[in-house]
Protein backbone atom coordinates (compact mmCIF):
# COMPACT_ATOMS: atom_id res chain seq x y z
CA UNK A 1 0.00 0.00 0.00
CA UNK A 2 1.48 3.22 -0.81
CA UNK A 3 1.29 6.23 1.40
CA UNK A 4 0.17 8.77 -1.72
CA UNK A 5 -3.54 9.59 -1.62
CA UNK A 6 -5.54 8.48 -4.63
CA UNK A 7 -8.83 10.02 -5.99
CA UNK A 8 -10.66 9.38 -8.73
CA UNK A 9 -13.35 12.08 -10.10
CA UNK A 10 -15.63 9.62 -12.78
CA UNK A 11 -18.24 10.70 -15.11
CA UNK A 12 -17.59 14.67 -15.26
CA UNK A 13 -17.48 16.90 -18.57
CA UNK A 14 -13.70 18.16 -18.64
CA UNK A 15 -13.88 21.23 -20.02
CA UNK A 16 -10.51 23.36 -20.40
CA UNK A 17 -9.67 26.47 -22.74
CA UNK A 18 -9.81 24.22 -25.90
CA UNK A 19 -11.51 21.27 -25.67
CA UNK A 20 -14.55 19.25 -24.11
CA UNK A 21 -14.73 15.73 -23.15
CA UNK A 22 -16.24 13.47 -20.79
CA UNK A 23 -13.82 11.65 -19.34
CA UNK A 24 -12.05 10.33 -15.84
CA UNK A 25 -9.14 12.56 -13.41
CA UNK A 26 -6.80 10.39 -11.51
CA UNK A 27 -5.79 12.96 -8.72
CA UNK A 28 -2.57 11.59 -6.46
CA UNK A 29 -1.98 13.80 -3.50
CA UNK A 30 -1.99 17.17 -4.94
CA UNK A 31 -1.49 16.87 -8.66
CA UNK A 32 -3.96 15.41 -11.46
CA UNK A 33 -1.93 12.32 -12.35
CA UNK A 34 -3.80 10.97 -15.07
CA UNK A 35 -6.58 11.96 -17.76
CA UNK A 36 -8.72 9.18 -19.61
CA UNK A 37 -11.19 6.80 -18.86
CA UNK A 38 -9.77 3.76 -16.93
CA UNK A 39 -10.89 1.39 -13.83
CA UNK A 40 -8.55 1.66 -10.51
CA UNK A 41 -6.49 -1.16 -9.67
CA UNK A 42 -6.14 0.82 -6.72
CA UNK A 43 -8.40 -0.10 -3.92
CA UNK A 44 -7.73 2.38 -1.43
CA UNK A 45 -8.73 5.33 -4.35
CA UNK A 46 -11.21 7.12 -3.07
CA UNK A 47 -14.02 8.00 -6.28
CA UNK A 48 -16.21 10.80 -6.57
CA UNK A 49 -18.92 10.32 -9.07
CA UNK A 50 -19.27 13.63 -11.19
CA UNK A 51 -21.93 12.42 -13.50
CA UNK A 52 -23.87 15.11 -15.07
CA UNK A 53 -21.16 18.04 -13.48
CA UNK A 54 -18.95 19.70 -15.58
CA UNK A 55 -15.36 19.58 -14.17
CA UNK A 56 -13.78 23.66 -14.83
CA UNK A 57 -9.98 24.08 -14.16
CA UNK A 58 -10.35 26.26 -10.34
CA UNK A 59 -10.67 29.79 -11.43
CA UNK A 60 -7.84 32.07 -11.40
CA UNK A 61 -9.36 35.72 -9.58
CA UNK A 62 -6.43 38.14 -11.51
CA UNK A 63 -8.08 41.20 -9.25
CA UNK A 64 -8.87 41.59 -5.63
CA UNK A 65 -8.33 43.99 -3.08
CA UNK A 66 -8.61 42.10 0.50
CA UNK A 67 -8.10 44.39 3.45
CA UNK A 68 -7.59 47.03 1.44
CA UNK A 69 -6.93 50.25 3.41
CA UNK A 70 -8.53 53.27 2.06
CA UNK A 71 -9.26 56.56 4.19
CA UNK A 72 -8.74 55.50 7.16
CA UNK A 73 -11.02 52.19 6.68
CA UNK A 74 -10.49 48.54 5.20
CA UNK A 75 -12.71 46.53 2.43
CA UNK A 76 -14.49 44.71 4.54
CA UNK A 77 -13.38 41.44 3.28
CA UNK A 78 -9.97 39.79 5.37
CA UNK A 79 -8.16 37.57 3.42
CA UNK A 80 -9.52 34.66 5.33
CA UNK A 81 -13.25 36.01 4.72
CA UNK A 82 -12.63 36.98 0.80
CA UNK A 83 -10.82 33.99 0.06
CA UNK A 84 -13.25 31.49 1.61
CA UNK A 85 -16.13 33.13 -0.87
CA UNK A 86 -13.84 33.40 -3.12
CA UNK A 87 -14.10 29.44 -3.04
CA UNK A 88 -17.43 28.87 -2.86
CA UNK A 89 -17.75 30.66 -6.37
CA UNK A 90 -14.86 28.31 -7.62
CA UNK A 91 -12.35 30.11 -7.33
CA UNK A 92 -9.20 28.52 -6.19
CA UNK A 93 -6.43 31.02 -6.73
CA UNK A 94 -6.46 35.17 -6.25
CA UNK A 95 -3.58 37.57 -7.15
CA UNK A 96 -4.44 40.27 -4.77
CA UNK A 97 -2.97 44.08 -5.23
CA UNK A 98 -0.38 44.93 -2.51
CA UNK A 99 0.31 48.65 -3.21
CA UNK A 100 2.32 50.96 -2.00
CA UNK A 101 2.56 54.16 -0.38
CA UNK A 102 5.09 56.57 -1.21
CA UNK A 103 6.78 56.68 2.14
CA UNK A 104 8.10 52.78 1.47
CA UNK A 105 9.93 50.32 -0.48
CA UNK A 106 8.67 47.97 -2.70
CA UNK A 107 9.96 44.95 -0.51
CA UNK A 108 8.13 47.05 2.71
CA UNK A 109 5.32 47.15 0.88
CA UNK A 110 5.45 43.82 0.05
CA UNK A 111 6.03 42.87 3.67
CA UNK A 112 3.12 44.30 4.65
CA UNK A 113 0.78 42.27 2.35
CA UNK A 114 2.52 38.86 3.48
CA UNK A 115 1.72 39.82 7.24
CA UNK A 116 -1.87 40.23 6.56
CA UNK A 117 -2.11 37.28 4.26
CA UNK A 118 -0.32 34.55 5.33
CA UNK A 119 -1.80 31.90 7.26
CA UNK A 120 -5.52 33.25 6.92
CA UNK A 121 -6.02 32.41 3.26
CA UNK A 122 -8.06 29.37 1.95
CA UNK A 123 -7.05 29.56 -1.69
CA UNK A 124 -4.05 30.07 -2.88
CA UNK A 125 -2.61 33.42 -3.96
CA UNK A 126 -0.24 35.85 -5.55
CA UNK A 127 0.59 39.13 -5.20
CA UNK A 128 0.75 42.21 -7.85
CA UNK A 129 2.84 45.48 -6.43
CA UNK A 130 0.78 48.35 -7.18
CA UNK A 131 4.04 50.57 -8.08
CA UNK A 132 3.58 54.94 -6.89
CA UNK A 133 7.33 55.72 -7.26
CA UNK A 134 9.50 55.41 -9.98
CA UNK A 135 12.92 56.46 -8.79
CA UNK A 136 16.75 54.58 -8.41
CA UNK A 137 15.39 52.73 -5.64
CA UNK A 138 12.06 51.35 -7.37
CA UNK A 139 14.11 50.75 -10.13
CA UNK A 140 16.91 48.69 -8.24
CA UNK A 141 14.28 46.28 -6.08
CA UNK A 142 12.51 45.04 -9.50
CA UNK A 143 14.87 42.11 -10.21
CA UNK A 144 14.41 40.96 -6.67
CA UNK A 145 11.40 40.88 -6.51
CA UNK A 146 10.45 39.18 -9.65
CA UNK A 147 13.49 36.52 -9.08
CA UNK A 148 13.25 36.16 -5.29
CA UNK A 149 9.63 37.33 -4.08
CA UNK A 150 7.77 35.69 -7.30
CA UNK A 151 6.14 38.83 -7.97
CA UNK A 152 6.09 39.37 -11.50
CA UNK A 153 3.39 41.87 -12.55
CA UNK A 154 3.19 45.65 -11.34
CA UNK A 155 0.54 47.92 -11.27
CA UNK A 156 0.23 51.45 -12.14
CA UNK A 157 -2.50 54.51 -12.15
CA UNK A 158 -3.14 57.18 -14.47
CA UNK A 159 -5.77 58.33 -11.91
CA UNK A 160 -5.79 59.19 -8.31
CA UNK A 161 -3.42 62.18 -7.36
CA UNK A 162 -2.00 59.85 -4.42
CA UNK A 163 -0.77 57.07 -6.39
CA UNK A 164 -0.69 58.26 -10.66
CA UNK A 165 2.69 58.47 -12.27
CA UNK A 166 3.21 60.23 -15.81
CA UNK A 167 3.52 58.25 -18.86
CA UNK A 168 7.00 58.31 -19.37
CA UNK A 169 7.55 56.43 -15.53
CA UNK A 170 5.18 53.90 -17.39
CA UNK A 171 7.67 53.06 -19.74
CA UNK A 172 10.26 52.81 -17.98
CA UNK A 173 8.87 50.47 -15.76
CA UNK A 174 7.58 48.59 -18.69
CA UNK A 175 11.39 48.72 -20.15
CA UNK A 176 12.32 47.37 -17.04
CA UNK A 177 10.56 44.99 -15.66
CA UNK A 178 10.42 43.02 -19.56
CA UNK A 179 13.78 42.61 -18.68
CA UNK A 180 13.53 40.07 -16.11
CA UNK A 181 9.91 38.87 -17.50
CA UNK A 182 7.59 41.09 -15.53
CA UNK A 183 4.57 42.80 -17.09
CA UNK A 184 3.72 46.19 -16.29
CA UNK A 185 -0.68 46.53 -15.67
CA UNK A 186 -2.30 49.76 -15.73
CA UNK A 187 -5.24 51.33 -14.23
CA UNK A 188 -6.40 53.54 -17.41
CA UNK A 189 -8.48 56.68 -16.60
CA UNK A 190 -6.98 60.20 -17.57
CA UNK A 191 -6.26 61.60 -13.98
CA UNK A 192 -5.89 65.67 -14.88
CA UNK A 193 -9.48 65.46 -16.84
CA UNK A 194 -10.83 63.43 -14.37
CA UNK A 195 -9.40 66.40 -11.47
CA UNK A 196 -10.23 69.01 -13.47
CA UNK A 197 -14.08 67.86 -13.58
CA UNK A 198 -13.73 66.83 -10.05
CA UNK A 199 -12.99 70.67 -9.32
CA UNK A 200 -15.17 72.18 -11.29
CA UNK A 201 -18.29 70.41 -9.82
CA UNK A 202 -17.11 70.98 -6.13
CA UNK A 203 -17.14 74.89 -6.24
CA UNK A 204 -20.46 74.14 -7.82
CA UNK A 205 -21.12 72.24 -5.09
CA UNK A 206 -22.26 69.59 -7.02
CA UNK A 207 -21.19 66.74 -4.45
CA UNK A 208 -23.97 64.09 -4.14
CA UNK A 209 -22.37 60.60 -5.21
CA UNK A 210 -25.19 61.25 -8.21
CA UNK A 211 -21.65 62.65 -9.72
CA UNK A 212 -19.80 60.31 -9.49
CA UNK A 213 -19.93 58.92 -13.33
CA UNK A 214 -20.48 62.51 -14.28
CA UNK A 215 -16.87 62.96 -12.75
CA UNK A 216 -15.15 59.88 -14.71
CA UNK A 217 -16.41 59.78 -18.37
CA UNK A 218 -15.48 57.15 -20.82
CA UNK A 219 -13.92 59.54 -22.50
CA UNK A 220 -11.76 59.41 -19.82
CA UNK A 221 -10.72 56.13 -20.17
CA UNK A 222 -10.56 56.24 -24.06
CA UNK A 223 -8.19 59.09 -23.84
CA UNK A 224 -5.58 56.71 -21.45
CA UNK A 225 -6.33 54.03 -23.17
CA UNK A 226 -5.22 56.03 -26.35
CA UNK A 227 -2.07 57.13 -24.48
CA UNK A 228 -1.26 53.72 -23.49
CA UNK A 229 -1.48 52.13 -27.41
CA UNK A 230 0.96 55.37 -28.07
CA UNK A 231 3.44 53.74 -25.44
CA UNK A 232 3.04 50.15 -25.82
CA UNK A 233 3.63 50.55 -29.90
CA UNK A 234 6.37 53.34 -29.36
CA UNK A 235 8.70 50.74 -26.46
CA UNK A 236 7.39 47.56 -28.31
CA UNK A 237 6.20 46.55 -25.26
CA UNK A 238 2.87 44.49 -24.17
CA UNK A 239 0.86 46.46 -21.18
CA UNK A 240 -2.52 45.23 -19.45
CA UNK A 241 -5.34 47.12 -18.94
CA UNK A 242 -6.80 46.22 -16.10
CA UNK A 243 -11.35 46.63 -15.74
CA UNK A 244 -11.84 47.78 -19.17
CA UNK A 245 -15.72 49.77 -18.80
CA UNK A 246 -16.49 50.70 -22.51
CA UNK A 247 -16.92 50.10 -25.47
CA UNK A 248 -14.66 53.28 -26.93
CA UNK A 249 -11.96 52.13 -24.06
CA UNK A 250 -12.21 48.96 -26.54
CA UNK A 251 -11.91 50.22 -29.94
CA UNK A 252 -8.80 52.35 -28.41
CA UNK A 253 -7.06 49.46 -27.43
CA UNK A 254 -7.48 48.03 -31.17
CA UNK A 255 -6.44 50.73 -32.86
CA UNK A 256 -3.35 49.87 -34.10
CA UNK A 257 -1.92 46.38 -34.70
CA UNK A 258 1.78 47.83 -33.75
CA UNK A 259 0.94 47.80 -29.98
CA UNK A 260 -0.02 44.82 -27.61
CA UNK A 261 -2.96 45.76 -25.05
CA UNK A 262 -3.75 43.13 -23.17
CA UNK A 263 -7.73 43.61 -21.77
CA UNK A 264 -9.01 42.37 -18.83
CA UNK A 265 -13.14 43.36 -17.38
CA UNK A 266 -15.36 42.33 -14.53
CA UNK A 267 -18.74 40.92 -14.30
CA UNK A 268 -20.01 44.46 -13.64
CA UNK A 269 -19.21 45.97 -16.59
CA UNK A 270 -20.74 43.04 -18.36
CA UNK A 271 -24.18 43.32 -16.45
CA UNK A 272 -24.53 46.50 -14.36
CA UNK A 273 -25.35 50.20 -15.90
CA UNK A 274 -25.66 53.74 -15.18
CA UNK A 275 -29.15 53.74 -14.51
CA UNK A 276 -27.89 52.66 -10.81
CA UNK A 277 -26.89 55.94 -10.68
CA UNK A 278 -30.05 57.64 -11.19
CA UNK A 279 -31.51 56.39 -7.81
CA UNK A 280 -32.46 59.19 -5.52
CA UNK A 281 -31.38 57.33 -2.18
CA UNK A 282 -27.63 58.12 -1.88
CA UNK A 283 -26.82 55.22 -0.14
CA UNK A 284 -28.24 53.20 -3.27
CA UNK A 285 -25.97 54.96 -5.45
CA UNK A 286 -23.00 54.49 -3.17
CA UNK A 287 -23.03 50.53 -3.27
CA UNK A 288 -22.17 50.97 -6.89
CA UNK A 289 -19.54 53.97 -6.35
CA UNK A 290 -16.24 52.06 -8.30
CA UNK A 291 -14.05 53.39 -10.72
CA UNK A 292 -14.50 53.36 -13.31
CA UNK A 293 -18.23 53.73 -13.32
CA UNK A 294 -20.41 51.05 -14.45
CA UNK A 295 -21.83 52.33 -18.17
CA UNK A 296 -25.02 52.89 -20.81
CA UNK A 297 -26.22 49.29 -20.99
CA UNK A 298 -25.21 49.55 -24.68
CA UNK A 299 -21.65 48.43 -23.89
CA UNK A 300 -22.33 45.31 -22.22
CA UNK A 301 -23.10 43.83 -25.86
CA UNK A 302 -19.31 45.02 -27.33
CA UNK A 303 -17.54 43.74 -24.17
CA UNK A 304 -18.84 40.17 -24.10
CA UNK A 305 -18.25 40.19 -28.24
CA UNK A 306 -14.73 41.47 -27.10
CA UNK A 307 -14.59 38.68 -24.91
CA UNK A 308 -16.09 36.25 -27.58
CA UNK A 309 -13.62 37.69 -30.21
CA UNK A 310 -10.53 37.07 -27.34
CA UNK A 311 -9.55 40.73 -27.31
CA UNK A 312 -10.65 40.76 -24.14
CA UNK A 313 -8.42 38.21 -21.91
CA UNK A 314 -9.58 37.79 -18.58
CA UNK A 315 -12.53 38.37 -16.70
CA UNK A 316 -11.41 39.60 -12.74
CA UNK A 317 -13.56 40.56 -10.03
CA UNK A 318 -11.98 43.71 -9.37
CA UNK A 319 -13.41 42.83 -5.57
CA UNK A 320 -13.32 45.67 -3.38
CA UNK A 321 -16.49 45.25 -0.61
CA UNK A 322 -17.28 47.78 1.49
CA UNK A 323 -20.21 47.49 3.99
CA UNK A 324 -23.13 50.01 4.19
CA UNK A 325 -22.18 51.66 6.88
CA UNK A 326 -18.98 52.49 4.89
CA UNK A 327 -20.38 53.36 2.06
CA UNK A 328 -22.60 55.41 4.30
CA UNK A 329 -19.29 58.17 4.87
CA UNK A 330 -19.99 59.47 1.72
CA UNK A 331 -23.50 59.95 1.96
CA UNK A 332 -23.60 63.34 1.20
CA UNK A 333 -20.23 64.07 -0.93
CA UNK A 334 -19.04 61.77 -3.50
CA UNK A 335 -15.21 62.60 -2.46
CA UNK A 336 -15.70 60.82 0.84
CA UNK A 337 -17.21 57.33 -0.60
CA UNK A 338 -15.42 54.28 -0.49
CA UNK A 339 -14.86 53.11 -4.11
CA UNK A 340 -15.47 49.78 -4.73
CA UNK A 341 -18.03 46.58 -5.11
CA UNK A 342 -18.12 43.21 -4.08
CA UNK A 343 -17.98 40.03 -6.50
CA UNK A 344 -15.62 37.26 -5.89
CA UNK A 345 -17.86 35.07 -4.99
CA UNK A 346 -20.04 35.39 -8.61
CA UNK A 347 -17.48 35.10 -11.22
CA UNK A 348 -18.21 31.75 -12.84
CA UNK A 349 -22.18 31.61 -12.14
CA UNK A 350 -21.82 34.57 -13.97
CA UNK A 351 -20.04 33.72 -16.81
CA UNK A 352 -22.15 30.81 -17.47
CA UNK A 353 -25.67 31.97 -16.68
CA UNK A 354 -25.29 35.62 -18.52
CA UNK A 355 -22.83 34.48 -20.97
CA UNK A 356 -22.49 31.20 -22.25
CA UNK A 357 -26.19 30.25 -21.37
CA UNK A 358 -27.17 33.72 -23.11
CA UNK A 359 -24.80 32.49 -26.47
CA UNK A 360 -22.34 35.54 -25.52
CA UNK A 361 -18.73 33.08 -24.90
CA UNK A 362 -18.62 29.01 -25.41
CA UNK A 363 -17.92 27.29 -22.77
CA UNK A 364 -14.12 27.48 -23.92
CA UNK A 365 -13.76 30.94 -23.99
CA UNK A 366 -15.27 30.68 -20.52
CA UNK A 367 -12.54 28.69 -18.87
CA UNK A 368 -10.01 31.38 -21.09
CA UNK A 369 -11.30 34.35 -19.37
CA UNK A 370 -11.75 32.19 -16.13
CA UNK A 371 -8.55 30.50 -15.54
CA UNK A 372 -6.24 29.53 -17.94
CA UNK A 373 -5.56 32.92 -19.40
CA UNK A 374 -4.84 34.88 -16.11
CA UNK A 375 -2.99 32.14 -14.95
CA UNK A 376 -0.53 32.21 -18.19
CA UNK A 377 -0.39 35.73 -18.47
CA UNK A 378 0.72 35.97 -14.79
CA UNK A 379 2.77 33.52 -14.69
CA UNK A 380 1.18 30.83 -13.00
CA UNK A 381 0.42 28.29 -15.61
CA UNK A 382 0.74 25.70 -16.20
CA UNK A 383 0.50 24.73 -12.63
CA UNK A 384 -2.83 26.96 -12.22
CA UNK A 385 -5.67 27.10 -14.80
CA UNK A 386 -5.83 24.14 -16.27
CA UNK A 387 -6.97 20.26 -16.34
CA UNK A 388 -3.47 18.79 -17.42
CA UNK A 389 -1.12 16.01 -15.83
CA UNK A 390 0.78 17.01 -14.00
CA UNK A 391 -1.19 20.39 -13.05
CA UNK A 392 -2.39 21.20 -9.26
CA UNK A 393 -5.30 19.18 -8.74
CA UNK A 394 -7.42 22.43 -8.29
CA UNK A 395 -10.98 21.96 -10.01
CA UNK A 396 -14.96 23.01 -10.14
CA UNK A 397 -17.29 20.49 -9.96
CA UNK A 398 -20.51 22.62 -11.38
CA UNK A 399 -24.06 21.77 -11.61
CA UNK A 400 -25.59 23.20 -14.90
CA UNK A 401 -28.69 22.97 -13.87
CA UNK A 402 -28.94 23.95 -10.64
CA UNK A 403 -31.14 27.79 -10.57
CA UNK A 404 -30.25 29.97 -7.84
CA UNK A 405 -30.61 33.76 -7.04
CA UNK A 406 -27.51 35.69 -5.85
CA UNK A 407 -28.30 37.69 -2.54
CA UNK A 408 -26.61 38.85 0.00
CA UNK A 409 -29.01 36.60 2.46
CA UNK A 410 -27.05 33.85 1.27
CA UNK A 411 -23.18 35.02 -0.29
CA UNK A 412 -20.18 34.45 1.93
CA UNK A 413 -18.64 37.46 1.47
CA UNK A 414 -18.37 39.72 4.29
CA UNK A 415 -20.78 42.38 3.28
CA UNK A 416 -24.15 43.22 3.94
CA UNK A 417 -24.87 43.75 0.19
CA UNK A 418 -24.92 42.18 -3.10
CA UNK A 419 -24.10 44.09 -6.31
CA UNK A 420 -26.19 41.58 -7.78
CA UNK A 421 -29.02 41.07 -5.29
CA UNK A 422 -31.91 39.33 -6.96
CA UNK A 423 -30.48 38.08 -10.39
CA UNK A 424 -31.75 34.28 -10.87
CA UNK A 425 -28.40 32.20 -12.40
CA UNK A 426 -28.39 28.74 -13.61
CA UNK A 427 -25.37 26.59 -12.73
CA UNK A 428 -23.52 26.13 -9.49
CA UNK A 429 -20.83 24.86 -7.47
CA UNK A 430 -21.02 21.44 -6.20
CA UNK A 431 -17.85 21.04 -4.91
CA UNK A 432 -14.65 22.81 -5.05
CA UNK A 433 -10.83 20.98 -5.38
CA UNK A 434 -7.79 22.49 -4.03
CA UNK A 435 -4.18 21.20 -4.54
CA UNK A 436 -6.27 17.43 -4.58
CA UNK A 437 -8.18 18.16 -1.03
CA UNK A 438 -11.89 18.72 -1.53
CA UNK A 439 -12.29 22.54 -0.29
CA UNK A 440 -16.01 22.48 -0.70
CA UNK A 441 -17.78 19.20 -0.66
CA UNK A 442 -20.94 18.66 -2.76
CA UNK A 443 -23.28 19.74 0.21
CA UNK A 444 -21.27 23.25 0.58
CA UNK A 445 -19.29 22.55 2.94
CA UNK A 446 -15.77 24.04 4.08
CA UNK A 447 -13.54 21.15 4.50
CA UNK A 448 -10.32 22.98 4.90
CA UNK A 449 -9.02 25.33 7.29
CA UNK A 450 -8.02 28.68 7.63
CA UNK A 451 -4.28 28.99 5.92
CA UNK A 452 -4.23 26.37 4.01
CA UNK A 453 -4.01 28.39 0.95
CA UNK A 454 -0.47 28.89 -0.34
CA UNK A 455 1.03 31.87 -1.47
CA UNK A 456 2.31 31.00 -5.64
CA UNK A 457 6.19 31.85 -6.31
CA UNK A 458 4.97 33.25 -10.27
CA UNK A 459 7.25 32.84 -13.10
CA UNK A 460 7.62 35.05 -15.86
CA UNK A 461 4.37 36.73 -17.88
CA UNK A 462 3.52 35.50 -20.82
CA UNK A 463 1.81 37.98 -23.44
ZN1 LIG B 1 -8.83 47.28 -8.46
Amino acid sequence: MSSSSHLIIKNGTVITSSHQKKTDILIVDDKIAKIGNFTSDDDDAGIIDASGLLIFPGGVDAHTHMELPVMGIHSSDTFATGTKAALYGGTTTIIDFANQSRMESLNQTLDKWFLKAEGHVYTDYALHLSVTVVNHQTIAELEGIIKHRGVSSFKTFMAYKTMMITDDEIATLMRETSKYGGLVTVHAEDGELIESIIENNISQKNIAPQFHPINRPIVAESNAISRLVNISERENLPIYVVHLSSAEGLNCALNKSNAKIILETCPQYLLLDDSKYLHTDPLEVNKFVMSPPIRPLQNHQHLWKGIADGHIKVVATDHCPFTLEQKKLGLNDFTKVPNGIPGVEHRLEILFSEGYLKGQITLNQLVQVWSTNPARIFGLHPRKGDIVVGADADLVLFDPNIKHTISSKTHHMNVDYSAYEGLDVVGKCQGVMLRGKVAIDCDGVLKINEGYGHYIHRGACVV
